[in-house]
């Protein structure tokens, strides 16, 4: 029971806590990121209303930690929602056939030669790659370079113009050659026509592939959808490959294709080059679709160690115009008490990458707070009496420069009106105005 009781003061006391409120503001920022990830409206909504539900349902607001179970059931959630599992492909059949579709510059032919190089250095199968892109020379020859380039032989017909037969030719070298597997490279064009899903219907009928996979762009977005939708009904297809992840591509499409075909992703595509090729994790496509980093803990650590009582007294301050350095010298302290600097930065999403190997120097405080302690205690309530004189006095009490103790006053000449901005409702323009 005690134990029952410390959790409700917890939440009581407000320290960490997620509140219902919260819950909804949380819901709210992800599906902010789902939808910048290209995820369409409804997917997101439902997605949102389902978190919301198994949040409630798991009591999220009375546990310890409600931020970091949020995160998880949202995680969670989007790694269902894209397969949950990483699905492998089918490789049985004596030879296993291998069917490329999807539009003219979706990467057909780039990620033909990557999963051939993939199986030939991971799995040891011996692939042949089959040029059935038979309307554009430049097709042809664009296999047979990456052929050559990992080393894999490339079957084609250059004379033929029925892809039905290059296929079926192809299957049967391959046969005769004690090749493993055979991967059918296509054309596709610009944009859906009869004309090309009747032709890739066509091979697709006559190889009876063990696996035939949509290959998609995932920059394409929303189109993305319509796309998938269009090849499966055609063609049933087994699995999709997204490719050109590289990049700050946020890869929604993924989410998208996944809840509308109902088919897994089996592979993406991350580069130009050929060992450019990736399994598709559900749950690490979940990480970069949210692009949370660790915000929520970075909250919390804030939060814990923020004391509420000095805060509404800092707020009163501004207000009144109060502010001084003392209360300066304080929030250095609370920064400080939080962790090391590289911590916190790392915290931040995509600053932690940026920074990573910037030196950020944990003594950058000292200055400062050496001078602050060098002014006199109506010096600190009353910045502006600072004069040339007084300054120079700071400046060799604090073992500093009169420059740096300038510097000091200046910024905190910006800070005290940053914040009454903020005070007075500007805040928000105020953000936006730092934000360009
Ligand atoms: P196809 O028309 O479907 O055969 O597409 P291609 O394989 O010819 O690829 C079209 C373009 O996209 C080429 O310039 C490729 O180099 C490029 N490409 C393919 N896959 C990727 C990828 O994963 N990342 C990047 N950055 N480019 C890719
Ligand atoms: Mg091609």
């Amino acid at each position: 029971l005690s134990d029952k009781l410390d959790k409700a003061l917890h939440v009581l006391k407000g320290h960490g806590s997620i509140t219902e409120v919260n819950v909804a503001e949380t819901l709210k920022e992800v599906r902010r990121a789902l939808l910048d990830a290209d995820v369409n409206f409804k997917t997101a909504k439902e997605f949102t209303n389902t978190v919301k539900e198994k949040a409630l349902g798991q009591n999220v607001l009375t546990t310890l930690q409600p931020g970091q179970l949020m995160v998880k059931l949202v995680k969670d959630e989007l790694t269902e929602l894209m397969g949950g599992e990483t699905a492998g492909i089918n490789l049985s059949g004596t030879p296993s056939v291998i069917l490329m579709s999807g539009l003219q510059g979706s990467g057909k032919t780039t990620f033909s030669g990557k999963l051939a190089n993939y199986l030939k250095t991971k799995k040891t199968k011996k692939p042949l790659l089959v040029a059935c892109d038979i309307y554009r020379p430049a097709a042809i020859n664009q296999l047979h370079v990456v052929g050559d380039q990992i080393g894999v032989e490339v079957y084609s017909e250059p004379e033929n113009k029925n892809p039905v037969q290059i296929a079926q030719n192809a299957i049967a070298h391959a046969k005769q050659n004690g090749f493993n597997v055979v991967i059918v490279d296509t054309a596709g064009r610009l944009a859906i026509d009869e004309a090309m899903m009747t032709e890739i219907a066509n091979v697709h009928k006559a190889i009876n592939p063990q696996e035939t996979l949509f290959v998609v762009d995932a920059m394409t977005g929303q189109d993305a959808v319509n796309t998938a939708k269009a090849f499966n009904h055609r063609l049933n297809f087994d699995g999709v490959v997204l490719t050109k992840l590289d990049g700050d591509t946020r890869g929604g499409a993924a989410i998208s294709i996944k809840s509308v075909v109902d088919k897994p992703i089996k592979f993406i595509g991350t580069g130009e080059k050929m060992d450019a090729i990736d399994v598709f994790h559900p749950a690490r496509m979940a990480d970069r679709i949210l692009g949370m980093g660790d915000v929520v803990s970075l909250v919390e650590r804030a939060q814990e160690q923020f004391d509420e009582e000095e805060a509404r007294k800092l707020q009163k301050k501004i207000a009144k115009n109060q502010f001084g350095f003392d209360d300066f010298l304080n929030q250095i302290q609370q920064v400080k008490k939080m962790g090391s600097m590289k911590d916190l930065v790392g915290m931040i999403p995509g600053a932690g990458k940026a920074l990573k190997d910037v030196d950020i120097d944990d003594d950058a405080f000292k200055g400062i707070e050496a001078i602050i302690h060098s002014m006199t205690p109506k010096e600190r309530t009353e910045p502006t009496i600072i004069n040339g004189s007084r300054k120079k006095r700071i400046a060799s009490g604090s073992g500093t420069s009169v420059q740096q103790v300038n510097q000091l006053l200046k910024q905190f000449d910006q800070m005290s009106k940053m914040m009454k901005m903020m005070q007075g409702g500007g805040g928000r323009k105020m953000m936006q105005a730092m934000g360009r």
